[in-house]
């Protein structure tokens, strides 16, 4: 199956959460069991060559594939979370939105130095999230070694943040 056959699961709501934003909802995607399995399946193929020790997801849609993925490659699972929901000693990395700034946090003692990372979330828009995230990982010793999405909004060329790194992404919009 063409990854970009996966796209008619997704439900696109336009002005949300606010105006000119076109959401990408996911939800009817994760309802559907084959939208559910060929999206994991395919997530899994990007990463199942790779040696890989832990899985991060970031905050909250992250967490839907993160630990499947997880399993699947027989690796750990490490969720970032904003900042002051995690109850250990964290590292934490503030990053410029449009309007002000945002920090995301990890516990210390969840990377070790030297771990291969897969970090994962559903959807790459700016990339302000995860040039964020993947500052964060190496910050606490991580070494990483895959990024991958569900979506890819390319035309906001994100890529440009992740030079050097193996991103992956399964359905685009252009
Ligand atoms: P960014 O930092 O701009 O790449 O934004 C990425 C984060 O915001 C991801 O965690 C997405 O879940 C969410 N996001 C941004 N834009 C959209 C969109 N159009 N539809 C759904 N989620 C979005």
């Amino acid at each position: 199956m063409m990854n970009q056959e996966l796209e008619k699961y997704i439900r696109s709501i336009k002005n949300f959460p606010k105006d000119g934003i076109d959401f990408k909802d996911i939800t009817t995607l994760l309802k559907d069991p084959k939208g559910l399995l060929q999206t994991g399946n395919a997530l899994y193929d990007f990463a199942k060559e790779i040696p890989i020790d832990k899985v991060v997801g970031i905050e909250s849609r992250g967490f839907f594939y993160g630990p499947l993925l997880a399993m699947k490659l027989q690796a750990g699972f490490v969720p970032i979370r904003k900042t002051g929901k995690l109850p250990a000693e964290t590292v934490h990395q503030t990053y410029a939105l449009e309007y002000g700034s945002d920090t995301i946090e990890v516990h210390k003692d969840a990377i070790a130095p030297g771990d291969k990372i897969l970090l994962h979330d559903d959807l790459l828009a700016t990339g302000g999230t995860a040039r964020a995230a993947c500052d964060l990982i190496e910050k606490a010793g991580g070494e990483i070694v895959q990024i991958s999405f569900i979506i890819e909004l390319a035309f906001l060329n994100a890529r440009e943040k992740f030079e050097g790194y193996d991103l992956r992404t399964l359905i685009r919009y252009d």
